[in-house]
């Protein structure tokens, strides 16, 4: 059973103001954190609003008519989200994820989608494009996204029998209408589509198997997630997470697998395929094998928040930034210097005995996007 809370959002969309270095330099990718990484990868959520309540990720308990979602003009507008993510282009990201929330909710996402897909990276090329989604609205929008330039597609779906589906996105809907959405998305063209179930043991393990047989051999990459302590409203515990290792072993036993290697430095998802050649499934284990080492991306929040890390309790405004006078200069020569800054590696140090992280407040992932 999920506590109560009392819902106010961490920083009520006012994070650290972001310092601007009195010596403007120009916009480069060279720049590095403390611990070496560079800054790649950006997510975007595009709203804090969904129509599931998955109880991993937005329980209902919380997430009720009371809940203090952000207005509209409290969220970052199509333009100065092109405008934000051309100058993360300009240093060095080369891939974006629009998430959420339900991405898809948000009011002509494919105008954006078309803004995004003209910014190119520093080597002239067009940024990675990509996009998850829990499907329930993929069947009305897959056209359009395809149409905008959208590269990649994620779909969620934690299981194929409808009353585990149902158990776990709150809301009674059917797994159908999720399998339709992918029947969509490749009808119109989208190929390399990927599938993300998170696994909650003693919820939806069960369903592992399933999941796997009917993904193999289909061309879409099935990856198992970890259940994770993201956010404050979940009720996270262990006992609930089942290890990337007894998930492949339990596959392992009816299909055989074996690992194979990244398709480049810092990719989240450890890649194994089926030993009859039949596709791929992927393992992201955030809680049992970290990859922080290598963890390269920056997240915006619905509000224009930047946060360094998925567990991070506080951001940096660049939404007052953006609404200022500041030249694209300033606002790069503040996302450098707040990179340089960072710190974070919170995973790798969850199970530390010397930090105390019970009650740290961390943001909900429906508004920092997953
Ligand atoms: N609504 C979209 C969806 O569900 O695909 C996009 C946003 S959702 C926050 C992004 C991803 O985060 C989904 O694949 C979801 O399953 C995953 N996620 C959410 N809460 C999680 C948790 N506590 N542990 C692991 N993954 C989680
Ligand atoms: Fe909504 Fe996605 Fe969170 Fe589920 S995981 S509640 S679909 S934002
Ligand atoms: Fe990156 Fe933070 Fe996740 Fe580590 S815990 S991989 S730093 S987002």
């Amino acid at each position: 059973m999920v506590e109560k809370v009392i819902p106010i959002r961490l920083d009520e969309g006012k994070g650290q103001m972001p310092s601007i270095p009195g010596q403007l330099v120009a916009a480069h990718a060279l720049t590095k954190d403390t611990r070496g990484r560079p800054l790649r990868d950006l997510r975007i959520s595009v709203t804090d609003r969904c129509n599931f309540r998955c109880t991993y990720c937005m329980p209902k308990e919380i997430f009720d008519k009371n809940y203090p979602y952000l207005s509209h003009h409290e969220l970052l507008s199509f333009e100065e989200i092109a405008r934000l993510t051309t100058i993360f282009a300009s240093l060095g990201v080369e891939k974006i994820r629009l998430t959420g929330g339900e991405p898809l909710l948000r009011k002509n996402l494919e105008v954006l989608i078309e803004m995004l897909a003209k910014i190119r990276s520093t080597a002239g090329q067009p940024l990675d494009l990509t996009l998850t989604t829990n499907g329930s609205v993929l069947r009305k929008k897959a056209a359009a996204l395809k149409a905008a330039g959208l590269h990649r597609l994620t779909i969620s779906l934690d299981g194929l029998n409808d009353d585990i589906f149902k158990k776990m996105n709150d809301v009674d809907f059917p797994v159908t209408d999720v399998l339709d959405g992918i029947a969509a998305a490749q009808e119109v063209g989208f190929t390399n589509l990927k599938v993300n179930m998170v696994v909650k043991k003693g919820t939806n393990d069960q369903e592992i198997i399933a999941m796997a047989k009917h993904f193999k051999g289909s061309g879409i990459t099935l990856r198992f997630i970890e259940f994770m302590d993201v956010g404050s409203s979940n009720g996270w515990d262990m006992s609930q997470v089942l290890p990337s290792k007894e998930v492949a072993a339990r596959i392992n036993e009816v299909f055989p697998i074996e690992p194979i290697e990244a398709n480049y430095p810092g990719e989240v998802a450890q890649r194994w395929r089926y030993v009859d050649d039949s596709g791929e499934i992927g393992f992201i284990s955030s809680v049992t094998q970290t990859f922080c080492h290598e963890c390269t991306r920056a997240r915006i929040s619905t509000d224009g928040q930047l946060y360094l890390c998925l567990f991070a309790n506080e951001g940096f405004d660049f939404k007052t930034l953006l609404r200022s006078d500041k030249s694209d200069l300033e606002i790069a020569n503040a996302v450098m210097a707040t990179w340089a800054g960072r710190e974070d590696h919170y995973s790798e140090i969850r199970g530390s005995n010397t930090i105390d992280l019970k009650g740290i407040r961390k943001v909900e992932m429906s508004y920092i996007g997953g």
